[in-house]
C-alpha cells in the first residue's frame, strides 16, 4: 500500500533476500506463519514507509537528489522551513559523507543548539532517545553543533 486513502488489513514485512533459485526466493526475517499467501513483493529503498535502524541503506547517487530527499524529510518531520531546518540539512549532508548511513544502530548523535536544530536532526537521523538510545540534546542559544559518533569514528560539525 502506498496511499493513505486505501487502507487495508494486509501485513507488510521487510525481509532480506538471501538467494534466488529459479522461481524460488530464499528469504530471512519474514514475520508470517507457514502457508501465509504473499500478495506482492517490492524492492525496498530508504524513503519507504518501514523505518528502523535495521533497514538497509541505499544512498542516492546524485548530491542534489540527496539534498532534496533530506529537505523533504526535514519539512515532513519538523513542519516549518525555519533557518535551523536548513542548517540541519547541511549538517546531515556533511555527516553522510563522513559517517555513511545516518540511520545506523551504532551511530549516536548529540545536538547542542536550538530545539529546531535538534528536532530536525533527530528526524533526519531517526536517532531516538530509547530503544536503542542514540540521541542526546543540550539546549544552547549561542552554539549550533552536531556530534556524530560510531565505533572508531567521530565527527563534530559546528556553525561558525
Ligand atoms: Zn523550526
Amino acid at each position: 500500500m502506498r496511499a493513505p486513502h486505501r487502507p487495508n488489513p494486509i501485513a507488510l514485512c521487510l525481509v532480506h533476500l538471501d538467494s534466488i533459485e529459479g522461481n524460488n526466493l530464499k528469504l530471512s526475517g519474514l514475520d508470517a506463519i507457514n502457508g501465509t499467501p504473499v500478495l506482492d513483493i517490492k524492492s525496498y529503498y530508504e524513503q519507504d514507509i518501514i523505518f528502523s535502524p535495521d533497514t538497509p541503506y541505499i544512498r542516492p547517487f546524485h548530491p542534489v537528489m540527496r539534498r532534496n530527499i533530506f529537505l523533504k524529510e526535514a519539512l515532513a518531520h519538523h513542519q516549518e522551513a525555519c533557518p535551523n531546518l536548513h542548517l540541519a540539512v547541511r549538517m546531515v549532508l556533511i555527516a553522510g559523507e563522513f559517517m555513511g548511513h545516518l540511520n545506523s544502530r551504532d551511530l549516536n548523535l548529540t545536538v547542542i543548539g536550538s530545539a529546531c536544530l535538534a528536532d530536525t536532526l533527530q528526524g533526519l537521523s531517526r536517532a531516538r532517545l530509547v530503544n536503542p538510545p542514540r540521541f542526546c540534546y543540550e539546549e544552547n542559544k549561542a552554539v549550533s553543533q552536531s556530534i556524530w559518533q560510531k565505533p572508531g569514528r567521530r565527527l563534530t560539525i559546528t556553525l561558525r
